[in-house]
């Protein structure tokens, strides 16, 4: 165990005082220097300052810890034993890297000094030890422009803010007619020293530091001070990395990479990152430093040529790789340098990877006996999966849109995987469009219901408004559409057929991109490609056999199967969308949304029919028109899914979202129901609700107009009997929505019940069928006991849940919801994964209560929620029966809840 006032870890020649176990202490990239240094692989000695200093210089007005500096003085000793070298000696110098290094990486956003130790004395020691006087002017003019900018802080020094040093370079390479950085001579670059000493001096007041020890010092603070840089900073707020960790500060001695041709500089990687093969991979430059490999100056060769130029130490290099991937049982990304042809690792840890080499480097670990299945189900993001199932851009072309500035705005990620087309702005020319051939991709301000058939026609659709819960969200992600939603910076002018981003505007017809899985919106066309997954189980057009990633995904959905405790269903309301979750392997429906149902080819009129209708006996009529549709639909559902449950719950939506919304369209309903269109629009008029969400809806519906429940149920009964007849065994589960109260639900369930028995007479048979509600209202939890006397099951519909529960408008949340999560407020949108503290406090009640009733009470979730990892995680430790979500995410869900169950201590 590390003592506790120690503030400092050496490593070095095969002796560490840390190791991977010490990440929190010592970050991410110390505690793999220490731990590779532990196992024998070579790495340049140095030490760790520890992540509870940076905490301690904050918290402290930026003062050291007493012993620290006696500390670094005994570590400089060490090093300099190893190496034979000293710091600031004149004849034979040990020069120093200066490195952040948190414990979860944060690429690029913190600060590096390199060849620290640098002064007009020990760079002629340099010179004499490299005979190379150009390599150790650069290093020095490298060294001062990189302190100038990190710890004095020039830049911003400077008047108009620019980099004053890097301007002098520009006018040294300009007047020397040199195009590229290694045309400048030794002379050049020794000008370039004093010349950019001379601006230092006038920017900052002082003399450029000479003394190696006051560099150190200004290099550490340096590096304590960027943990705090607005980069920093915004980049923890967006991963939730808490700013109480502090940085660590590795110092090792500098290794060269640029000393000649016999010395590189690179990163390799154990397995490839994009496709997760067993193969070695990696870039690397002859003769540079490693921010010439990042900065892209210079465009880096693959590993494999390394085995020409320098086949000793890529030898050597690829032994490591293995020695590490084997040592951490997990693919590895390495940094590495090689100095005179002798090779230096200068960072190790868990390379990151698509979702692609994730499942094929977790199954084939698994196959090696690396690790166990538990670990291989454990090693995948659960969203991660999504890229398996979905289109996605060619990567290449992608980065090409980046480059050329094709990247117009961001919105949400509401409905994930790439696609492009043409933009089209309203339902039916996505329609029209799509006969003629074309892709399009239906951009509208927000979509409604009347938009679905535009939605199908569409490759992905993209809204100005509304949040990860809008209608386009959650439609899209039943779908399986690529969608991008509340795209603020997005302005839809439908009445111009044009849309515009800033200074950009795109008409009809235009081609656009949208990633609904990052939320980006470019400019033009980008090339995608089908997910093989789908193509072996939907269209069929592969044979498993032939698709590596297939069988890879369908192995790793058997083991989590296997250990997981929940169980799975989906959300679907079309014949089509339950066969996609049943190859998904969905248990069952969690919900059927029968409104949905209402929109498909001409019910509609019927519909509106049954609303606008003056008495009963005029509803009555419509609905019998609605009903051998409604059964037929039902009817291929409870087919499709066999004896698994059906969960269909009775009309839900307000209904003047069925009504006719523009003028043109109430004059053909009113001529088609043979009424005055003033009359109509008055009707049209009577029906508007201010806040729909919260109005006329759900089960109130079914209140005010008993025969639309009771037509809902017969069309149900009919089709589940007639398939009893057949010989079939369906299993239909009846939900009565936005219930608030026992009576209510009393009601609704006597007019079902009623329905049920009469048809089941009607037919001679008895199907298997319950009766249940939704909890999405607050108070719904808390009458959970008296709701459970009327309810054989529960299913929380959390997107109603969280709206009422935060009162936040699930339609219009999106406008400032992600700067409530930017600013901490929330910690992540509710809409988007459970609000434990009120959404799951008042879900526990429900449970409680429920359960205390009726003790095998069957409680579910049909929220969007119910595909979000997290929420499915704790879905699991509420003791929940099971999640329902939409088609596309049932593989999802399934490896989010056997992660549950391999996570949860209580087994
Ligand atoms: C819910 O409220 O969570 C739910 C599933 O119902 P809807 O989204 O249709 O209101
Ligand atoms: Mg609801």
């Amino acid at each position: 165990m590390p003592n506790k006032k120690q503030n400092i870890f050496s490593f070095g020649d095969g002796k560490a005082q840390g190791g991977a176990k010490m990440r929190d202490l010592l970050g991410g990239k110390g505690a793999g220097l220490h731990e590779m240094t532990r196992i024998g692989i070579p790495v340049p000695p140095g030490f760790t300052i520890s992540t509870a200093v940076c905490a301690y210089y904050d918290l402290h007005g930026r003062r050291y810890p007493k012993n620290l500096e006696q500390e670094i003085a005994r570590a400089l000793q060490q090093m300099e034993k190893i190496l034979g070298r000293r710091f600031g000696d004149g004849e034979n110098p040990l020069l120093l890297s200066v490195r952040s290094g948190a414990r979860e990486s944060m690429p690029g956003m913190m600060d590096t000094v390199l060849n620290l130790g640098l002064n007009d004395r020990t760079v002629q020691g340099l010179i004499r030890r490299t005979g190379n006087p150009r390599f150790a002017f650069d290093s020095y003019r490298r060294f001062i422009q990189m302190y100038a900018d990190v710890v004095l802080g020039i830049k911003t020094a400077g008047k108009n803010g620019g980099d004053p040093l890097a301007e002098i370079f520009e006018r040294k390479k300009d007047a020397r007619g040199a195009r590229f950085d290694t045309e400048l001579a030794a002379a050049d670059l020794q000008e370039l020293v004093g010349e950019y000493k001379a601006a230092v001096k006038k920017a900052i007041g002082k003399d450029f530091p000479e003394d190696p020890v006051e560099q150190l010092w200004g290099a550490i603070g340096a590096v304590f001070r960027s943990w705090n840089n607005d980069r920093a900073v915004a980049y923890r707020e967006l991963y939730q990395i808490p700013h109480e960790w502090g940085t660590a500060v590795n110092i090792q001695a500098m290794v060269f990479g640029n000393l000649g041709d016999d010395c590189a500089t690179g990163v390799a990687f154990t397995r490839d990152p994009a496709s997760g093969e067993k193969r070695f991979y990696g870039e690397f430059l002859v003769n540079a430093q490693g921010e010439d490999v990042v900065a892209g100056i210079r465009t880096p060769r693959p590993i494999t040529e390394l085995f020409d130029v320098m086949p000793k130490a890529a030898k050597e290099l690829e032994r490591v790789c293995k020695l590490l991937e084997k040592h951490y049982r997990e693919m590895q990304d390495v940094e590495f340098t090689i100095e005179s042809g002798k090779l230096w690792m200068l960072q190790t840890r868990a390379a990151k990877r698509t979702g692609f080499a994730a499942v094929r480097i977790a199954v084939d670990m698994v196959d090696e006996r690396i690790i166990s299945k538990k670990e291989a189900l454990l090693r995948i993001e659960p969203d991660q999966l999504n890229q398996l199932l979905r289109p996605v851009f060619d990567e290449k072309a992608k980065e090409k849109a980046y480059r050329e500035g094709r990247l117009l705005a961001k919105g949400l990620p509401a409905g994930p995987g790439a696609a492009t087309g043409r933009v089209v702005f309203d339902a039916e020319e996505a329609v029209e469009w799509k006969k003629r051939g074309e892709r399009v991709i239906l951009c509208r301000i927000e979509t409604s219901p009347d938009d679905i058939r535009g939605m199908d026609a569409a490759q992905g659709i993209l809204t100005a408004r509304g949040g990860m819960t809008s209608h386009a969200a959650l439609v899209a992600r039943q779908m399986g559409k690529v969608c991008v939603a509340g795209c603020e910076a997005l302005h839809v002018d439908d009445a111009a057929r044009a849309l515009r981003v800033n200074e950009t505007e795109l008409k009809e017809g235009d081609w656009i991109s949208i990633d609904g899985s990052t939320g980006q919106v470019f400019q033009g066309e980008i090339q995608t490609l089908p997910s093989e997954v789908l193509r072996v189980l939907l269209t069929r057009s592969l044979a498993p056999k032939e698709s590596r990633i297939f069988q890879q995904f369908a192995k790793l959905m058997s083991w989590a199967d296997a250990v997981r405790r929940l169980g799975v269903r989906t959300n679907a309301d079309q014949p089509d969308q339950a066969a996609i979750a049943k190859a998904f392997g969905s248990e069952g429906i969690g919900l059927c949304r029968t409104e949905h149902m209402f929109f498909q080819g001409d019910r509609i009129q019927a519909v509106r029919e049954m609303i606008l209708a003056e008495d009963e006996t005029g509803r009555r009529r419509a609905l019998a028109k609605l009903l051998p549709m409604q059964k037929e639909d039902f009817k291929r559902i409870l087919e499709i899914m066999g004896s698994l449950p059906v969960t269909i719950r009775t009309l839900d939506p307000p209904l003047h979202e069925f009504l006719p919304k523009r003028d043109e369209e109430v004059v053909e309903l009113a001529k088609i129901m043979g009424v005055a269109v003033e009359v109509l629009r008055d009707k049209v008029n009577v029906l508007q609700e201010f806040n729909p969400m919260l109005g006329h809806r759900g089960c109130r519906l079914g209140i005010s107009f008993p025969e639309i429940t009771e037509m809902q149920a017969q069309a149900i009964f009919e089709a589940a009997c007639e398939l009893k007849r057949e010989g079939k065994n369906p299993f239909p589960e009846v939900m009565i929505p936005l219930v608030g109260s026992r009576p209510e639900l009393h009601e609704q369930k006597a007019i079902v019940e009623r329905v049920a028995d009469a048809t089941q007479k009607a037919y001679g048979v008895k199907v298997r069928y319950a009766i249940g509600t939704m909890i999405e209202l607050p108070r719904a939890c808390m009458v959970a006991d008296e709701i459970a006397e009327e309810a054989e099951f529960f299913s929380f519909g959390t997107n109603d849940l969280t709206q009422t529960c935060l009162g936040l408008s699930r339609d219009d949340a999106g406008k400032f919801l992600p700067s409530y999560v930017l600013h901490g407020i929330l910690p992540e949108d509710p809409f988007v994964s459970i609000d434990r503290d009120g959404v799951g406090a008042l879900m526990r009640v429900a449970i409680a209560k429920g359960r205390k009733v009726r003790k095998n009470l069957e409680i579910g979730i049909c929220g969007e929620h119910g595909g979000d990892p997290k929420s499915v995680a704790y879905c699991h430790e509420l003791g929940l029966d099971y999640v329902s979500c939409s088609p596309y995410r049932v593989a999802i869900a399934r490896l989010a809840a056997a992660q549950a169950a391999l996570r949860d201590k209580r087994k």
